[in-house]
């Protein structure tokens, strides 16, 4: 099988898309990876489970190594669905009737199918459609729906997300459908689960048991951020998940607009401090839903994201239901990448975390080595010899100056690195790194890296070798010149 994945990339940053309508064909897929795309995310507000699973095989079947994340949809409330699919306008000052039962709506009726709809709001009340963009007050409440007058309009289609600030609908996550989804999502081969709308620390570990209960204990967690509460519950949030996502579609809602930027730099800070992958997500390339080119807004978004230190930027409907998907894709791995080869040199001390380890001190350490060979002009890249990818990780969170490889026998850890700022993951198949002594494992991990042409015989490669085994004798980290260790490797 060839596998588009397989191959050096330029770009550090990695670009998590979101499939839809506009995207989940085999060919669309290929263009993505090719364009850039990292991880693929589901949306399971919408969609059957048939499909999901369709979806998974498909891309399976385009490339085994890519990273796929389930994202889940919790207390989201969302508009039913609108005539014939299509997209309606709600004109400013206009009236509307929003039904608690399920219709078919058009631009003068709709339905937000959840139970107390009604009862929830009052009159006078605000409420949001579509990430705060058409906004709505309550001017009068019958017994099956409000009628409303729209403030901000704009454009509505099946299932638009709602938001009725005011927090007055306290729904528990993981929902009862979060539940059924994830019952799914235990079985296929999916290495991220998004939990949206988490409020504290026991959320996350309510998923976990679940998946766990379903027999699946190897999924990672993605809290994302997107409730005031999340942000007070911040530091436990991070301490029990793998990976979070600033969720800024219904954060600023939530709390207002000019509040998120310096949340999204506080929060990616401290994922960072961490190493734990960190995404900031929505509206990244908004206009490109409908345009080819982004707006300079746009792109000064996504090239201040990776300014603050983003590990992933996220499409959602600019690849789901887009008009240019692969143009999105191709634009965000532009200005990422341009802005990468901006970001200032990273000051390790600010970035050690107070959980103590020795993998985090040799990460730091590498850092530093890397940036002296950077000065020398050695050519080199870094080696990670990992199993479950911690190595890599405390070797991306000081950004260091050279190109990470990581070398792992575990397929799942090679997709899942896939997120990681820097990281080029590599499965090495067939190599029983169990029972191996470090110096074959280094040897037979170089020469598979040249074999699949990410490393080369003239470069100087820093190599870390992180494993249980030899725990003992502390991880072992090295200077080596690739082009000797072909050479004795032949000899023997
Ligand atoms: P959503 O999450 O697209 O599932 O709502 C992202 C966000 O809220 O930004
Ligand atoms: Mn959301």
């Amino acid at each position: 099988m060839k596998i588009l994945s397989l191959k050096f990339r330029e770009n550090t940053i990695k670009i998590i898309a979101t499939l839809g309508p506009a995207s989940d064909s085999e060919q669309v897929i290929k263009n993505l990876i090719k364009a850039g795309v990292d991880v693929f995310r589901l949306n399971f507000s919408h969609g059957t489970h048939e499909e999901k699973r369709e979806l998974v095989k498909l891309i399976r079947k385009v490339d085994d190594y890519i990273g796929i994340m389930a994202d889940i949809q919790g207390p989201k409330i969302r508009v039913g669905e609108f005539k014939d699919e299509k997209t309606f306008n709600l004109q400013p000052e206009q009236e509307v009737m929003v039904y608690e039962r399920d219709i078919i709506g058009d631009s003068e009726k709709f339905s937000i199918p959840m139970p107390n709809f009604i009862n929830s709001v009052n009159e006078g009340d605000f409420f949001f459609i579509n990430d705060g963009i058409i906004k709505i007050q309550v001017k009068e409440k019958k017994s099956d729906h409000i009628v409303g007058k729209v403030v901000t309009g704009g454009n509505i289609s099946n299932n638009k997300g709602v938001n009725i600030p005011s927090g007055k609908i306290d729904q528990k996550v993981p929902t009862e459908k979060d539940i059924k989804d994830l019952e799914l999502i235990s079985e296929l081969d999916i290495q991220y689960v998004a939990i949206s709308f988490v409020s504290g620390g026991d959320d996350v570990l309510h998923v976990k048991k679940i998946l766990e209960n379903y027999g699946n204990s190897d999924i990672k967690l993605i809290s994302k951020i997107e409730r005031p509460v999340a942000l007070d519950n911040f530091d436990q949030i991070l301490e029990v998940s793998d990976a979070v996502m600033i969720a800024r579609g219904d954060l600023g809602v939530e709390i207002s607009p000019d509040k998120v930027p310096i949340k999204q730099k506080n929060l990616i800070y401290k994922c960072n401090k961490e190493g734990k992958p960190v995404i900031v997500a929505t509206q990244m390339l908004e206009s490109m839903t409908n345009a080819p080119i982004p707006t300079r807004a746009e792109a000064a978004d996504v090239f201040n994201a990776v300014l603050d230190g983003t590990d992933a930027v996220m499409l959602s409907a600019e690849t789901a239901i887009g008009k240019y998907p692969i143009n999105a894709v191709l634009v965000m791995n532009k200005i990422s990448y341009t802005a990468n080869e901006n970001m200032p040199n990273r000051v390790p001390d600010e970035y050690d975390s107070d959980r103590l380890t020795h993998t985090q001190t040799l990460g730091h350490a590498i850092h530093a080595l890397a940036n002296e060979m950077e000065d020398l002009n050695f050519r080199g890249k870094i080696l990670v010899i990992t199993r479950g990818g911690y190595g890599a990780r405390m070797i991306s969170k000081y950004r260091p100056p050279l190109p990470i490889i990581a070398i792992t026998p575990f397929k799942n850890t090679a997709r899942e690195l896939n997120m990681v700022w820097g990281v080029q993951p590599f499965h090495i198949e067939n190599i029983d790194f169990f029972n191996m002594d470090a110096e074959s494992i280094i040897e037979q991990s170089v020469k598979f890296a040249v074999e699949i042409d990410v490393i080369d015989e003239n470069e100087h490669v820093i190599i870390l070798l992180v494993s249980r085994k030899f725990e003992r004798r502390g991880n072992l980290v090295g200077l080596y010149y690739v082009g000797e260790i072909l050479e004795n490797s032949s000899e023997d």
